[in-house]
């Protein structure tokens, strides 16, 4: 078995806010095998996107700060790297598709301006001149922009936000980057476009080769798109697991909750929910996080935090229900 791509291990972070200390990730774990599409789902607020910045060092700090926990790389820590070590990892080694392309675009310099820019600096070869412009006309051309040579002269505010979001992919790719990581690339976009987005992401990674971490708020997106999947709670990993097996056999009683949320075309799903809300970072609940809202907490799920546990194969859980079987795989 290859080593992991990328591995994440107890990963702290917290903000210093006017109010205290806001106490967002607590002990992340994950892992991105080569050539694997890992889905990263929970609700909005949990901790997902700070965990991909934190992974790029493009959190800003302060407020954030780092407490505990190791990033490990192609078996290197980029806790550990030196800035310019750091700076060959983004691109080179990892690119980042961003919610929002309007925001992710810089509006007073061209479109080809900014790919080129992105190519120069982060290619693993020295191209030429022409060499970059070739790559980026190429990289437009990929993502099915009509007439590259024109939006490649053109501006971000003569696009829409599908094309916006198709030149962030351009650029993303444009590196070749060993992992691609989408964040909720499709939420600022019409439904239309979404899955057209979706489905040439999947292409592209396919031909690219490229290992992914896809990050949203949504099953159906995630059932489309990765082969492995985490759920996140509060800022912990409460459960990861295969796919199909995460789908067929959800442990933990908040991805259970989440799979119940989903509107069926019987009826139901959303009214059924999850009771509570998510912490608040302040004083987040002691123990698991989950507590005050899951039906089988018990003293032990106050007192203490639950270890992500494997059950079998590949399929791990984060909880003291399960562990003593009272939840059991079927
Ligand atoms: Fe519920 Fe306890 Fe499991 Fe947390 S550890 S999900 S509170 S049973």
């Amino acid at each position: 078995m290859p080593a992991p791509l990328l591995k994440i291990e107890d990963l702290h972070v917290e903000f210093k806010v006017y109010e205290g200390v806001l106490r967002v990730l607590n002990g992340v774990q994950l892992i991105v095998n080569p050539g694997e599409r890992v889905g990263l789902v929970g609700e909005a607020g949990c901790g997902k996107t700070t965990t991909m910045k934190c992974i790029l060092q493009i959190l800003p700090s302060p407020p954030s700060r780092t407490t505990e926990g190791r990033i490990f790389f192609n078996e290197r820590d980029i806790r550990q790297m030196k800035a310019h070590e750091i700076q060959d990892v983004r691109g080179k080694g990892i690119s980042m598709i961003f919610q929002d392309p309007t925001a992710a675009l810089n509006p007073v310099f061209s479109i080809g301006d900014q790919l080129t820019t992105v190519i120069r600096c982060n290619s693993r070869t020295t191209l030429s001149k022409k060499g970059i412009h070739q790559r980026a006309i190429t990289a437009l051309r990929e993502v099915q922009l009509p007439d590259p040579n024109r939006i490649f002269d053109g501006y971000p505010i003569q696009l829409s936000g599908g094309m916006r979001q198709r030149v962030c992919i351009a650029m993303a790719l444009a590196t070749e980057p060993e992992l691609l990581i989408a964040d909720e690339p499709t939420t600022s976009l019409d439904v239309t476009i979404q899955d057209q987005i979706l489905r040439l992401l999947n292409e592209l990674v396919d031909e690219h080769g490229t290992s992914v971490i896809f990050i949203t708020h949504s099953l159906g997106v995630v059932r489309e798109m990765a082969d492995r999947v985490y759920v996140m709670y509060a800022g912990c990993i409460v459960e990861g697991a295969e796919k199909s097996e995460l789908f067929s056999d959800p442990l933990h009683p908040y991805t259970r909750g989440l799979m119940s949320a989903v509107p069926k075309l019987t009826g139901g799903g959303i009214a059924e929910g999850i009771p509570g809300r998510i912490p608040d970072y302040l004083d987040p609940p002691s123990g698991c996080r989950f507590h005050p809202r899951c039906p089988y907490a018990t003293e032990e799920c106050k007192a203490e935090r639950p270890e992500l546990t494997r059950i079998r194969g590949s399929h791990e859980v984060a909880c003291f229900a399960v562990e003593r079987g009272e939840i059991n795989a079927q």
